[in-house]
């Protein structure tokens, strides 16, 4: 599926973020119409997580040097990591961190684990930081710092190929709630003539590499299988969309990985007595909002389900009568959740109505003088329209943008 829309366009008319010179390259700056939408997200996304069994933490941003050593990203994934920060007073290198990873290990870590706490779901939109090149940037879909639906489970490696349907199921899932089509998955195995980019024995990275592969069959998800494009800790199996006109872009990803446990020393009571090192699943079905959100609105041309609609109604008044109707109702509205615009710009009803289009709002209704002494409301949806009145109004917009369970 080919996308025509830029999302730079539409997040400009949107009003859904901006970049600043002074703020710097690739750091975007999300508005208020772009949090509604990240919110929505993350609503929905956690309430999914937490019947699942997921766990949120909160970690920093940053960390110090040995952090980014003992996970080896400093050695593969140091050219994508921003320089480190110096304090005279402390003889230590603190980076920004460029995946989540490390910090739910120490989660993993800060106790005791035994079997029966597996499968350990640790969830967090985690910020990271990325440096790409300046050549590279790219709205959204390349910035230097982005937010990702990121989850780290540790797992008895008998129990991985069980859990990554979960995880699968998880994903698809999702994008039937988004309507999302024409994605495609990849099987993202190591490359056996560069042993020093993927961490530890080749056996081991093709029986990760098979658990993968054995979990998209039984899940009957049709795939392909690309040599070098895995992690450098493990296998990986990647979400593919064409984002906007340029290639294919990886939008979410579910990694295998039988390395970090051993790095980070990471070990639970078996069923046995014994201790044992677990496997790490790293996924992210809704990848990171930066991505994900210019994925949707390329996808949607910008006319997003009204639950991610950051307008879910634009109210024209008309007329002073008009206007304080508008603004009682707008109070109204706002009491039930809904995102209102009460528009007021002079002009012709004909232009202010073009004006909304800017928004996408996901429903409209004028409010003249008629309207405002009782009359019946007309709720004009992008592709109808429906008679209501003060009293049902909100009856007939709730069901359509609450977010989905
Ligand atoms: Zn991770």
């Amino acid at each position: 599926m080919s996308y025509q829309f830029d999302h730079r366009q539409l997040a400009d008319e949107m009003e859904i973020f901006f970049f600043d010179d002074q703020i710097g390259a690739g750091l975007p700056v999300w508005l208020p119409n772009g949090v509604a939408i990240r919110d929505a997200l993350e609503s929905f996304i956690k309430h999914q997580e937490r019947r699942q069994g997921y766990q949120r933490v909160i970690s920093p941003h940053i960390g110090k040097g040995s952090l980014f050593e003992a996970s080896g990203h400093l050695k593969s994934f140091g050219d994508n990591m921003f320089p480190p920060m110096k304090w005279p007073d402390e003889q230590v290198d603190y980076y920004l961190r460029p995946m989540n990873c490390p910090h739910h290990h120490k989660v993993f870590s800060s106790s005791q684990r035994s079997y029966r706490d597996l499968p350990l779901r640790i969830a967090e939109y985690g910020q990271v930081y990325r440096y790409e090149n300046s050549g590279s940037l790219r709205g959204l879909i390349r910035a230097r710092c982005l937010c990702q639906n990121d989850a780290h489970i540790y797992v008895d490696p008998s129990e991985a190929r069980n859990e990554i349907g979960r995880v699968l199921d998880l994903h698809e899932f999702c994008y039937s709630v988004l309507g999302l089509k024409g994605y495609r998955y990849r099987l993202s195995k190591h490359d056996p003539n560069r042993p020093d980019d993927f961490d530890g024995p080749h056996d081991e990275w093709l029986k990760a590499e098979d658990i993968l592969r054995q979990s998209l069959i039984e899940k009957n998800l049709p795939f392909f299988e690309a040599d070098g494009e895995a992690a450098f800790y493990g296998p990986k199996i990647d979400v593919q969309m064409k984002v906007g006109p340029a290639e294919e872009e990886s939008v979410a990803s579910v990694q295998l990985d039988f390395n970090s446990a051993k790095k980070f020393d990471l070990k639970y009571i078996a069923s046995s007595g014994e201790l044992e090192r677990p496997w790490v699943i790293h996924r992210a079905p809704l990848g990171s909002h930066e991505r994900f959100v210019s994925l949707l609105l390329e996808f949607y041309d910008g006319q997003l389900p009204g639950w991610l609609s950051p307008v879910q109604l634009y109210v024209i008044p008309i007329g002073e009568e008009g206007l304080r109707f508008a603004q009682k109702l707008e109070q109204e509205l706002i009491k039930h959740g809904v995102r209102v615009v009460v528009e007021n710009n002079a002009g012709s009803l004909s232009k202010r109505v073009l004006f909304a289009h800017r928004l996408r709002p996901f429903a409209k209704i004028v409010i003249g003088q008629k309207e405002a002494q009782n009359g019946p409301l007309v709720l004009q949806f992008r592709d109808r329209k429906v008679s209501c009145n003060l009293g049902n109004l909100v009856e007939q917009i709730k069901p359509m943008i609450s977010v989905p369970a």
